[in-house]
């Protein structure tokens, strides 16, 4: 008789065995909040109740929790004899070894067979294989919990929220360092969202007669970031690096439909890399395509390379920030004429007037060298971009003229957490925070976490 036919057979008898014990555990619960309850005259409100409960719960469910284990798995608590998982040679069971573990339900204690193969020298435990057991004392439920949490606040701000709302005590070092194993574990090809899902995304937004505007926004943000250094060294001098980023969006009725972001503090051959892996996910023939970004050469390269059908459209807010330098420069800050300069150059960058606009510059007298200065840098930022320019045109086919877009998902994605005052990052940890951030915002963090578990499963 194998061990999965004697295990059927003795299931009625544990189901009942597994009812009786707990309700024994019900009983000691019961006897614990007797005793707090109703002992004298007691008018235990809300919030004494609900502490009682959260004191008392965890001791409660963590027995019930190693009750339920023992009985369902008794088949191998008592196994004698199992094949090695790299040879396969049959080892005895010599040893019983403790585990004591920690999940959302509270603590439990595994006392299970543990086999060894001298052949290979290596020790294992059936049952942590088919239970998924962490390695570590707190389960993989408590890391995925954690991780996502502190992608949000500080490893120490974590821990104290953790304790106070879950009861689990865990320190803002073991956040940390699991933070650091899922974020190493973490890749773009698992944070872009699969193209099913892309396409399930583009399929609901096509609701009209014309195929739905998807738009790719580029830009980078500066991070602050310091060398590696132990913690007995001084840390080096900081220094900010560009973090070169991208998101994807749909355009609906009233609101934008989110389909990836990514950000990385990288250079630019591989910011293009990446930008191509996720254009190879978009089904490029369902949609019209906008490129924005601001007057940055290189993302440009990438952006039309990955997206050839892609229109290109000049960031408004950057291109409106260079020409309001050029009025401070050249009239003084919030001077009427300087204002009244502004909306007429604006207005003929509307209708694409560049070639007039870039001529009017030309013949403009220069305050002094810093006006004189401006002026040509907005030319040359102008000439550079002349294709770029048709905001009208953007307007009536229904095409996006800024990126807002890509400036919200940057603050949301890099800065809140990232920009902390006072935090400088090493690169490496840095890119591991935006990796998960950008995976929990793309609703993808499940299946970062998921590698990272089976990268982490015991026997391996
Ligand atoms: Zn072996």
């Amino acid at each position: 008789m194998d061990t999965a036919c004697v295990a059927y057979n003795l299931e009625p008898e544990r189901k009942e065995l597994f009812r009786h014990m707990i309700h024994d555990e019900v009983d000691k619960w019961v006897d614990q909040i007797i005793d707090e309850v109703f002992e004298d005259d007691k008018q235990p409100t809300i919030m004494e109740l609900s502490e009682l409960f959260a004191k008392t719960k965890q001791k409660f469910f963590g027995a019930c929790f190693q009750r339920l284990i023992e009985q369902k798995y008794s088949y191998l608590l008592e196994q004698e004899y199992c094949p090695c998982p790299k040879c396969a040679k049959s080892c005895k069971n010599r040893r019983y070894s403790s585990k004591h573990m920690v999940t959302m339900q509270g603590s439990s204690e595994l006392n299970r067979p543990w086999f060894y193969c001298t052949d290979c020298m290596f020790g294992f435990s059936p049952l942590d294989e088919v239970l998924e057991v962490s390695r570590k004392r707190h389960q993989f439920d408590i890391q995925k919990k954690a991780v996502n949490l502190s992608a949000d606040v500080t490893f120490a701000r974590g821990s104290d929220i953790f304790k106070d709302l879950t009861g689990q005590d865990i320190s803002d070092h073991f956040i940390h360092e699991t933070f650091d194993a899922v974020g190493v574990q973490a890749r773009l090809e698992d944070i872009i969202p699969s193209r099913e899902q892309i396409e399930e995304k583009i399929e609901k937004a096509s609701t009209g007669k014309w195929r739905p505007i998807l738009v790719v926004a580029s830009d980078g943000a500066h991070l602050p970031t310091r060398p590696k250094a132990k913690r007995s060294e001084k840390r080096g001098k900081g220094q900010w690096q560009e973090a070169k980023g991208f998101r994807i969006y749909l355009l609906g009725d009233d609101r934008i439909i989110h389909i990836a972001s990514w950000h990385q503090i990288q250079d630019e051959a591989q910011f293009g890399k990446d930008l191509a892996l996720a254009a190879l996910r978009v089904p490029q023939q369902l949609v019209r395509i906008a490129l924005l970004g601001d007057g940055a050469g290189w993302l440009w390269k990438h952006m039309t390379s990955c997206f050839p059908k892609g229109r290109e459209v000049l960031d408004y807010y950057h291109c409106a920030e260079h020409i309001y330098k050029v009025a401070k420069a050249q009239y003084g800050k919030k001077s009427i004429k300087g204002l009244e300069w502004v909306e007429s150059t604006i207005c003929r960058l509307f209708y694409a007037e560049i070639s007039n606009v870039i001529g009017g510059l030309r013949r403009m007298q220069p305050k002094d060298n810093e006006a004189k200065e401006e002026i040509r840098k907005l030319v040359g930022y102008l000439n550079n971009n002349r294709e770029r320019i048709h905001y009208k045109s953007d307007r009536k086919g229904g095409y996006p003229i800024g990126s807002g877009g890509i400036e919200s998902a940057n603050k949301f994605i890099s800065h809140t957490r990232l920009k902390r005052s006072g935090a400088w990052w090493v690169k490496e940890t840095g890119n591991e925070m935006l990796r998960i951030r950008c995976a929990i915002y793309n609703g993808t963090y499940d299946k970062v976490f998921e590698r990272y578990k089976q990268a982490n499963l015991p026997n391996h």
